[in-house]
């Protein structure tokens, strides 16, 4: 794995107003994504996953440790260097679709930011290219968010990030709220995205069977440290980690037979454009 984006050793600590009470988020994580790697980060509430996000985006910086791109330390002020970093990794947040301003058309929100990071070429054609990869046909191009259905509007998110052309998503629980057949159908369309575009995915969740589903190997995180990390599907099997065997405990599963089955449906839908 090339490591192209990764955080080394980072640790970040918030302090209070007054600076006497503090608590510890993130206590010396490493975790790296590459291309075409399908990860997910699991951990119960509280455990640092968020933290960690925001570093990983350069939205914030650690207080110790760094966060490298392509091999080169990334911090939040250097923004003159910061533009092949915007690009290639994109977030995909809880709730995407709802973050849609319902006034703009879907050629809108896809090309928006497109201009904003200044990305030259012709922007109509790469709203088209990304609806095509999503698997939405253009007649939507001129429709507004408040005329499609949730589930296009989901599909619109995510070609709001393919159009960048990223190299890595980011994704904080895309499919928690959702009902189960658009759960499925993001699922499937964020595996097929990552198998075409060799792009790496960052699964953050507290959904195992969503993690089982998209990804390779899995990482804990614990009390804002890495408790456990491996193939998932061994984690779930058999944890060895307390941590691992809390989170494997505590929720209701689906069958990974039946979950792969639902997966495979969703695929054939999603490519009929259903
Ligand atoms: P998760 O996303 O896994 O639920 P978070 O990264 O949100 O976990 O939080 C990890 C820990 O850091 C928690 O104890 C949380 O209360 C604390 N924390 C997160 N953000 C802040 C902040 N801005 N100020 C103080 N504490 C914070």
């Amino acid at each position: 794995c090339d490591g192209l984006l990764e955080a080394i050793d980072v640790h970040r600590i918030f302090t209070s107003h007054h600076g006497r009470d503090t608590v510890t988020a993130l206590d010396g994580v490493s975790i790296s994504i590459c291309a075409g790697q399908r990860r997910a980060l699991i951990g119960s509430s509280g455990s640092g996953k968020s933290t960690l996000l925001s570093l990983l985006l350069a939205a914030e910086r650690p207080t110790r440790g760094t966060v490298r791109f392509q091999g080169e330390v990334i911090e939040p002020r250097k923004a003159s260097r910061m533009r092949p970093f915007r690009r290639a990794v994109q977030f995909i947040p809880q709730d995407c679709a709802a973050s849609l301003d319902p006034r703009m058309t879907i050629e809108e929100l896809v090309t928006d930011p497109l201009r904003r990071l200044g990305i030259p070429g012709d922007h109509r054609h790469a709203a088209l290219q990304a609806l095509e990869n999503v698997h939405l046909p253009s007649s939507l191009l001129g429709r507004k968010r408040a005329e499609i259905s949730g589930g296009q509007a989901q599909r619109v998110a995510i070609a709001r990030a393919v159009a960048i052309g990223p190299k890595i998503l980011l994704a904080d629980e895309p499919v928690s709220g959702l009902d189960l057949p658009l759960r499925d159908q993001v699922l499937s369309l964020l595996r097929e995205l990552s198998l075409e575009q060799h792009l790496g995915v960052l699964l953050v969740t507290h959904d195992l069977d969503a993690a089982r589903a998209l990804c390779h190997d899995a990482v804990v995180l614990d009390r804002g440290q890495v408790a456990d990390r491996g193939d998932i599907r061994d984690m779930m099997s058999d944890p060895q980690h307390p941590a691992t065997s809390r989170l494997v405990h505590s929720m209701p599963r689906i069958p990974s037979e039946l979950m792969e089955a639902r997966l495979a449906h969703h695929a054939d839908r999603t490519r009929e454009g259903k």
